[in-house]
């Protein structure tokens, strides 16, 4: 049966790449279709809902480039640059039309502005028909990142139970169990929907790295042969699960020193940095409210209100 992917289509046993025009972005997305021979589920893959996020979007595309359709069981399409304005315009963060995080912007609305028309677009078109989404990311172009990946909790323990598996089988050391931290996610408006998701995210700090790209890829062929995708043993995993993922962000904006390196653990009542004012005078000292581990931590020493400064992940 032809597989219908927005304009795109896919007989089976056969791996098709083109564009898709989307709304809320002038450059059309690159798409990747890999239609098995066998039936088995319907995977998704997405990078660059962050358009500088550059190892996830390379992971990405590699997939999409090396996924034959003889050896897969069921359907892997895969969108390594979903948010191509914000890649070309080299946009921290948000898209560069309207100034917003289009991982907070899902499910999306159709009426919206540029990234909720893109995320709804990317919902109806690639997230509803799927069984199963893994969106790669990584640290932004100012952040520094201990690779980690994370399952929104649902409330249903059957589905919890396979995403939390799913993250375990990925193989990234720490796993976070999110529960509503990040709203408006990919991985969130998935599991809402009742699919199997996760955000793996490795990575760092604008530089283009094979070895974060490989630990990726690694992953998601993991996750594939644990699916049935792909056939071959699953590799064991050493995972532990953080129920607490606690993000800082800055009151006001400034010079930012952080006091903590990427990958630390520390203390409640630590020291985690300074936020000072254009002439190096202390305005704000930013204290741990809990003890964790530091996931990322934003390096810019620009930093303005609201933004994130770093996240402390705990087992607690
Ligand atoms: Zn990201």
């Amino acid at each position: 049966m032809t597989w219908h992917f927005g304009t795109l289509a896919a007989e089976p046993g056969q791996r098709v790449h083109g564009t898709l025009d989307a709304p809320g972005v002038n450059t059309p997305i690159p798409v990747f279709l890999i239609h098995g021979v066998a039936p088995g589920p319907t995977v998704l893959i997405l990078g660059g809902i962050h358009g500088c996020e550059y190892s996830s979007i390379d992971a990405a595309l590699q997939l999409g480039r090396t996924l034959q359709p003889e050896t897969v069981h069921g359907r892997v399409a895969v969108l390594p640059i979903v948010n191509t304005d914000s890649f070309f315009a080299r946009s921290i963060y948000v898209h560069p039309g309207d100034g917003k995080n289009l991982n907070r912007s899902f499910p999306g609305a159709a009426d919206g502005t540029d990234a909720e028309r893109l995320a709804d677009f990317i919902y109806r078109t690639a997230i509803q028909p799927a069984d199963v989404l893994m969106d790669l990311h990584g640290g932004d172009m100012i952040e520094a990142l201990v690779p980690f990946s994370i399952y929104h909790v649902t409330g249903d323990a059957r589905l919890d139970q396979a995403a939390e598996d799913l993250a375990r089988t990925f193989g990234i050391p720490y796993v976070i169990a999110s529960r509503g931290q990040v709203p408006g996610s990919t991985y969130g408006a998935a599991a809402e929907a009742g699919k199997l998701a996760l955000i793996a995210e490795a990575g760092q700090q604008g530089i283009l790295s094979r070895e974060a790209s490989a630990q990726l890829q690694t992953g998601v062929h993991n996750c594939l042969r644990k699916l049935g995708v792909l056939s071959g043993e699953v590799e064991p995993t050493q995972t532990q699960v953080l129920q607490q993922f606690d993000w800082y962000r800055a009151d006001t904006a400034g010079l930012w020193y952080p006091a903590v390196s990427c990958g630390d653990t520390v203390t409640a009542g630590q020291t985690l940095g300074r936020i000072c004012d254009l002439f190096g005078e202390p305005l704000r000292t930013v204290t741990a409210q809990t003890g964790g581990k530091v996931l990322f931590l934003v390096t810019s020493l620009a930093i303005n209100g609201n933004d994130p400064l770093l996240a402390l992940g705990d087992a607690r």
